[in-house]
Parts: structure tokens; sequence; C-alpha cells
């Protein structure tokens, strides 16, 4: 006796319909993608208790004659590929065969059919064919409109395994709900109905635009002010709702990413989309609104990687990264032109012409003193004292109220706000404060914070002048431990590690030996550094990552590392130097990872709060 039997197709279509089907949610996107691909105008969806009992989709699509109804249950019968090669064309959202067989495996199905007979758009003689729970019944003459209705009833009845997994009906109506939302976003010329228990959930004419569309999925306030983004590299096109900085969200539901017109989950734009946003968003975990919609073709993406084709594989994450993430990160810089510009050369540009070239803290304070634009600036003037209060200057944060230039000053003129004169330190509080006086206001600084944002901008502008940045040989090389794989790992990126600062070779199977270090590093541990960096190049591989985007990472990474920290003391002149750093950027107001760095307490605020004002 054999033990091995060839299942029957019965158990084959369970099995298969436990990919493919796990929850009412999933039968509707599958017959939406069926609608969609016959070329329907307009798809009504109607579901009782969450589709758990009964859920139905009509659509006024091409229709099916009673031969196409016949195969219409069968495993692998599809209208829509033939050969292996029309894998690499895919231009429908299935391709499979395999929705409705499975489908039809777990309920009891009934499609109802009719092609369109004529120009005059009215009916061919239309059809009628059961599918329960496996069993697929004849194919009989049934009263029908043009397209096709299917009604799936009783789903999981007989496969207890799944129904165990079902939440309540409220929670499985969300799911279709969230479905429908997202099919009308990716097709605005297509006119979208849900219904829910004779509720009408949603009633989307076609045409209306993908503004009014998102609308309908949330607040109209977030709706009108989100930003628009077109981009198209010649193979992936691109079109991106997203929202300013200032409209967050506190989870991700609003960060959504379709191809094709289907919705998927892609840690390549997902990660790109969090990169544009980088350092524009408030701290805790606030979450940006951004819609993305991609187009690409088959040689670029593969999206037969996943049972229920929510996940893709892309050619070339990478570039698909770039992609995204340039072309939202444009529009967010045009949007608020005071968000801080990574990597351009206008901004390197500032900032070296307005930061004093010492940046380092400790015994060995830069020297300092503030010029008539309160920039840092060596020269003859350097020897005046720290700066006399100015209340005259203290609101003046407009050009026009700026001090004429000196002529030396020419270079100059473009020089930022708010320059420090009229800033007096009072000292450092916590250990991390630093607290300045200013005429009308009591100023708080995070030093960490502050610090961090002028290396993480001074690092960037070398990077772009030199190409590198400056290394610290040591005297004795000093030899790590990564362990054999993080030994060759490193190796490897040895020359990349040169850009940063690292001068490193080879030291027996498991070690590296540490020639030089990058010179703004503070306190040089490269066993930690090294194995940050290692981390970082971990996750540059999972996630995906580009060269820029793990640049940008390791030079967040290395600004934190270098800057001041909490308990580090500063005296005045220390303090001083690093506010007036500070204030050759334009956007010292946040640190890299969108931290604020200073609180500003105004003398009003302070006299109301006291009660002194009367
Ligand atoms: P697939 O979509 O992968 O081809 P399905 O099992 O979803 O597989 O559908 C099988 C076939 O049934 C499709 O290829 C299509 O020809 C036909 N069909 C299904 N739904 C519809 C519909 N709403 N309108 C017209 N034809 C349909
Ligand atoms: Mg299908």
């Amino acid at each position: 006796m054999g033990r091995i039997h060839v299942l029957d197709p019965h158990v084959v279509n369970q099995i298969a319909a436990g990919e493919v089907v796990e929850r009412p949610a999933s039968v509707v996107r599958e017959l939406i993608d069926n609608a969609l691909d016959a070329g329907a105008r307009r798809i009504h969806v109607d579901v009782a208790d969450g589709g758990l009992t009964r859920l139905e989709v009509a659509d006024d699509g091409h229709g099916m004659d009673a031969a196409d109804l016949a195969r219409v249950f069968l495993p692998h019968a599809t209208s829509k590929i033939r050969t292996p090669e029309d894998l690499l064309h895919i231009g429908t959202l299935g391709f499979r065969g395999e929705a409705l067989a499975s489908v039809g495996a777990v309920a009891r199905v009934t499609v109802t059919s009719a092609e369109r007979a004529g120009p005059d758009g009215s009916a061919a003689p239309g059809h009628r064919v059961v599918d329960a729970f496996g069993d697929i019944g004849p194919v009989e003459p049934a009263a029908a409109s043009p397209g096709t209705v299917v009604v799936a009833e009783e789903l999981f009845r007989h496969v207890p395994a799944r129904r165990k997994f079902l939440r309540t009906p409220a929670t499985e109506l969300g799911h279709v709900r969230d479905v429908v939302h997202r099919f009308a976003a990716a097709f605005p010329d297509v006119a979208f109905r849900l219904r829910a228990d004779g509720r009408t959930l949603l009633e989307a004419p076609s045409g209306e635009g993908r503004r009014a569309r998102l609308a309908r999925h949330i607040d109209d306030d977030v709706a009108r002010a989100l930003l628009e983004v077109h981009e198209d590299d010649g193979l992936i096109r691109l079109e991106a709702w997203i929202g300013p900085p200032s409209t967050t969200r506190r989870d991700g539901r609003y960060e959504l990413t379709w191809l094709g017109g289907r919705h998927v989950r892609d840690r390549t734009v997902a990660h790109a989309v969090r990169e544009a946003y980088r350092d524009l968003l408030p701290p805790g975990g606030a979450r940006p609104v951004a819609f993305v919609f991609l187009d690409a073709p088959a040689e670029v993406v593969d999206v037969n990687v996943h049972p229920q084709k929510s996940e893709v594989r892309w050619r070339d994450a990478g570039a698909v990264h770039r992609l995204v993430r340039r072309a939202l990160r444009r529009v967010l810089e045009q949007a608020q032109p005071g968000v801080p510009v990574t990597f351009t050369a206008e901004r390197a540009a500032r900032v070296a012409e307005h930061v004093a070239s010492a940046f380092v803290f400790g015994p060995r304070a830069p020297s300092y003193a503030p010029s008539s634009t309160g920039v840092a600036r060596r020269g003859p003037s350097d020897a005046t004292p720290l700066p006399p209060l100015d209340p005259r200057r203290l609101d003046a944060s407009g050009p026009t109220s700026r001090p004429p230039a000196r002529a030396d000053d020419d270079a100059a003129a473009a020089a930022p706000r708010t320059p420090v004169e009229g800033l007096r330190p009072i000292g450092q509080a916590l250990g991390l404060y630093l607290v300045l006086e200013a005429d009308d206001a009591i100023v708080l600084v995070d030093q960490h914070a502050l610090h961090e944002r002028v290396l993480f901008d001074r690092i960037n502008a070398r990077l772009r002048e030199k190409g590198g940045l400056e290394v610290q040989r040591l005297l004795v090389p000093k030899v790590v431990h990564p362990g054999p794989a993080g030994a060759a790992r490193l190796l490897d990126e040895a020359a990349w590690l040169a850009t940063l600062g690292w001068d490193i070779g080879p030291f027996g199977d498991d070690a590296i030996a540490v020639h030089g270090v990058p010179a703004v590093l503070k306190r040089p541990d490269p066993e930690a550094a090294l194995a940050e960096v290692l981390e970082l190049l971990e996750a540059g591989r999972r996630d995906g990552l580009d060269r820029a985007a793990l640049l940008s990472e390791a030079v967040d990474r290395l600004a934190c590392r270098s800057a001041v920290m909490a308990g580090d003391r500063l005296d005045a002149e220390e303090v001083l130097a690093l506010l007036a750093q500070a204030e050759a950027l334009d956007h010292a107001h946040s640190c890299p990872h969108g931290r604020p760095t200073r609180l500003t307490l105004k003398r009003a605020d302070l006299e109301r709060w006291f009660h002194r004002t009367v």
C-alpha cells in the first residue's frame, strides 16, 4: 500500500482558499479586482453582518456568457493570461484564476452575469451558476442586466479553523470599508457604492477627482491641505498626495501605497516616505499623511510574489526609494521654505560661509566673538568681549531691522536673522539646558539637540564640498572585534567608511584595526561607533536603502555621537559659539530628529503667569 495519494480537488481548493481568502474583506477585494478587470464603470458592494452572512459585488463590466460561467469556478481558469510570457506583462489586477474557485470552496457563491448584446447597451441573455462549498451546479438561464453580480453567503461555514479568527461583524465591516475606500481612492473614474445592513457608507460618483476621493476617506481639512506630487522617471510613474508636516497622525493608517491601483504594503516605499519627512515631523512617533500611487511596468516590479498580491518585489529597490524620497522631499521643501534642506549645495555653501571653521567643544573653545551680524567670524574684531545687551534688536526678527552691514560683511549680507547679540548666558540648568536672558525673554536651549543640528549640517556641508570627512589618525591602531561576519562586512565597506572619516584595515579573521576615526567624533569610541555602523548597514540591507539614504542615516548618528551630551559643562563663550553656529543655520529650531532645540519664555507670558499684568 502506498502512503502517498493525490488530494481531491475539494481539499486542494480549501487549501488554496486559505491563502487567498482570509476574511470577508479579502473576498470583497478579489471581487472588486474582477469587476475592474472587466472594465466596470460602476461597482456596488453590499454586505450584511460585516460580510459574514452575505456579501455582494455588482458591476457593469463586460459580463460573461454561459460558456464562461461554466468555467468560472474551476481552479486555474482565467481569461487574463495564457502563456508564461504573459506573466511578464500583466495588465490586470487578477491573473491566477484562483479567486472564484477559492471563495466557492469556502462559501455559497452565486455568479449571475450577462454580456452586453449590442452598441445600445442592451443585455444578452443572462445566466447563473452556483458553487456551494465546492459543489458546482449547472449553468442556468437567469434575468440579468449587462455586467456581473457575485453573491457570497455563509463564508467559512464549514471551515471552523478560519471562523475562529474572524472578529465581530463591526470589525469585519471596518476591513471591508477600508478595502472599498482604497479602491475608490485608486480609481476615481469608477463610481463606487458601499452599503452595509441597508445603510449607505460610501457613495462616490465617477470622475470626482483624486482629492475628493481621498476626502471621503479622511478629514476634509486634511484632504484640503494635501500637497500633490507628480514624478515620472520614464519607467516608474508616481502620483502622491501628502500632508504638510503640520498634518500628522498617531498611527500609519494614512500612510498608504498603491501599485497599479492595488493597495500594497511595501517597505521600500514606506521607508522612502519616512525619509522624505525626516526632521520635519515633531517628536514622539508622529506619522505623516501620505498616499502614494505608483505605476510600474513588469520589468521593474514582480507582482507575483504574494498570494493576495499585497506585497511586490522591486528589481531595483534603491531606484524606487530614491524616486519616492526625492519627489516627496522636493514638494515638502517647496511648500514650506523653512524646512531644513539636506544635501543641497546652496545650503552647504551658506553654512560654510557663516560658521566659524572650528567646531570643537570642550577645553579648546573656538575663538569666537560676535561680529556686527552676530555670526561667528575670525578676524581682528574677534577681541570683542561678550556681547552687550541690545534691546532694540531683540525683537528684530526681520531683515529690515538688521544693522547696516560692515564692508567686510558683504559676504554675510545673506546672514540669517536673529543674531545672538542681546542674548546673555546665565548658566546651565539640570546639566542639559542652557539658560539665556534676553531683554524681554528667557530662552532655554537643549544643548545636545542644538549641537546635533549644527553638526548634522556641518558634516553634510563638508561631505558636499570635500567629498569626505576629516580623519583623526590614531598613534596606536585600535583593534575592535565585530566578529568574522561583521569584520568582513566593515572591510567590504572600507571605501564608504573612508568618506565618513574612518581608516580601517584587516586584523586577523574576526577583528579589524582602526587607524583613524572621524575627526568630529567628540569621544572616539571606535568599538561602539562601528557597531552602530554595522547595525545601520544591516538595517539598510533589510529595508533596501540606497547609498544616499544610508549616508544620511550615518551622518545623523555621527552628529548625535559627536554632539555635546547632557551633563557636559559649557562655559559662556562656548555657549555663545554654539548659538552663533546655530543661528547661521536657518532651521536650528529643531534637531535632525525633529525635536525642538529651544523654548522661549516671553516677558509678557511670564507677567501673565505671575499675575503681574493689570
Ligand atoms: P482571475 O481574476 O485571476 O482571472 P478569478 O477566479 O478571479 O481569476 O476569475 C476567473 C475568471 O472569471 C476571470 O479570468 C474572468 O474571465 C471571469 N470573471 C470573474 N469575475 C468577473 C466579472 N465580475 N466580470 C467579468 N468576468 C469575470
Ligand atoms: Mg480575479
